[in-house]
């Protein structure tokens, strides 16, 4: 991937670039499941990474792996493994998720049993839900938006 992908956490405080980006995997592990508060882990290899604002806090989460997040906002950013050229990056946080599909499901054995199913779940559409229409109508996001920005945090509107 020739040019540079950028990505962050919800707030802002933290942001990072990475030269380019290789395989990305969903991981079932139960440790991914609660560092994301998710049901698998959303990964993928990022390479020549910066942390080109702030920088993330870390959880010793084995004996092998630290987690990156923000301290701020609490956003699950890195999993460092120890490699020398690599850290795995979660795949929401890169400004442009699509430019990570994952190809691989890893560490089967922890995978949540409704999983498979989840695909069949009906989907509430606008107009299904009045309440829920007129609770989004009027959201107003304080997530940094999908780009670089040159001051954090950025200035409030009066
Ligand atoms: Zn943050």
């Amino acid at each position: 991937m020739a040019t540079e992908v950028t990505g962050g956490c919800q707030c802002g405080a933290v942001r990072f670039s990475a030269g380019w980006l290789g395989r990305a995997t969903i991981c079932h592990c139960r440790m991914c499941q609660k560092a994301y508060g998710g049901f698998f882990g959303p990964l993928v290899t990022g390479f020549d990474v910066k942390w080109t604002r702030g920088a993330p806090a870390w959880f010793q989460s084995s004996n092998k792996v630290r987690r990156g997040f923000c301290a701020n906002c609490g956003t699950p950013l890195a999993y460092d493994y120890g490699a020398e050229d690599a850290i795995e990056l979660s795949i929401g946080a890169l400004d442009d998720p699509e430019l990570a599909a994952p190809v691989l499901q890893v560490n089967p054995a922890d995978k949540l049993s409704f999983f498979d199913t989840l695909m069949n779940l009906p989907v509430r559409q606008k107009g299904d839900s009045l309440n829920a229409d007129e609770f989004l109508s009027d959201v107003v996001s304080h997530q940094h938006p999908d780009h670089d920005t040159s001051v954090w945090p950025p200035a409030v509107k009066p």
